[in-house]
């Protein structure tokens, strides 16, 4: 496998590092507070090495499939659940459900990465397809692809009130939670997306349009990248520096040396 570029000090987590940190610093109250009275029954889902093979050897033949996390007792049983399985990457489901499982609605949210910028350097993400490089990123991208979630925050507060960004570890994710919009139908979240689209921003219209309903878990830790998810605000997304901010960096990054 060709080994993938990213901005200096961004790496895989190992194993040993998945678990600290979950031990150690993700904290799930946090997290909740985050959701607010959105969320009261949220089904959690993980993926534990499709893209680093970084696996625990007992989940080999699970590594790539997406485990959803729905049967917990309380938040304590989550965190034990994810510490067991030491996944590169922890979710969330958008739906909501009532008791029966039966979906009620979805939060509507878009993605935007860093991989469907054409850089100056490293070209479109066809040319980085080619060198099966499609989840490469470096720090130009990244600076674009901020400018683009600061421009879609207030594309997006002109329509909602409620607007959440949050840094994926790799590129922005943006999270709408006023109560009418998780009621949108499929057409007019399609419509949605294509009118964002058309206005240059590059979303990822999966996510949008609902049919990829699981999105990254603030607060939860990108182990392709060895960065924290983290909520941010207008202002703070703004000047933000995914490379040097302390608040995204998992502990972990400070006792070896970054290089
Ligand atoms: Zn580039």
């Amino acid at each position: 496998m060709v080994q993938y570029y990213l901005p200096v000090g961004m790496r895989y987590a190992t194993l040993e590092e998945r678990k600290e940190f979950y031990l150690s610093e993700f904290n799930l109250h946090t997290v909740f507070e985050w959701f607010g009275t959105n969320q009261d029954k949220v089904k959690f889902a993980v993926i534990i090495g499709r893209h680093t093979k970084i696996y625990p050897e007992k989940y080999k033949e699970d590594a790539s499939t997406t485990i959803i996390i729905d049967d917990y007792k309380d938040l304590e049983d989550v965190k034990a659940q994810i510490i067991e399985f030491l996944p590169e990457a922890v979710y969330y489901d958008r739906n909501v459900y009532e008791e029966n499982d039966n979906k009620v609605g979805q939060e509507l949210a878009f993605d935007l990465d860093p991989e469907n910028i054409t850089c100056p350097i490293h070209g479109t993400l066809a040319d980085k397809m080619k060198r099966e490089q499609g989840l490469s990123f470096c720090e130009l991208e990244l600076e674009m692809v901020k400018k683009e979630a600061v421009g879609l925050y207030e594309f997006l507060s002109t329509r909602f009130s409620e607007v959440r960004a949050v840094y994926s570890g790799r590129g922005f994710h943006l999270h709408v939670f006023d109560k009418h919009a998780y009621q949108l139908n499929i057409q007019e979240r399609a419509d949605l997306a294509g009118q964002i689209k058309n206005s240059g921003f590059h979303i990822d219209e999966w996510v949008t349009s609902g049919e990829m309903r699981l999105i990254r878990l603030p607060y939860s830790l990108n182990g392709l990248v060895s960065r924290i998810a983290l909520p941010l605000t207008k202002g703070e997304l703004e000047s933000f520096d995914a490379i040097h901010d302390k608040q995204c960096l998992p502990k972990f990054l400070s006792k070896r040396p970054i290089f």
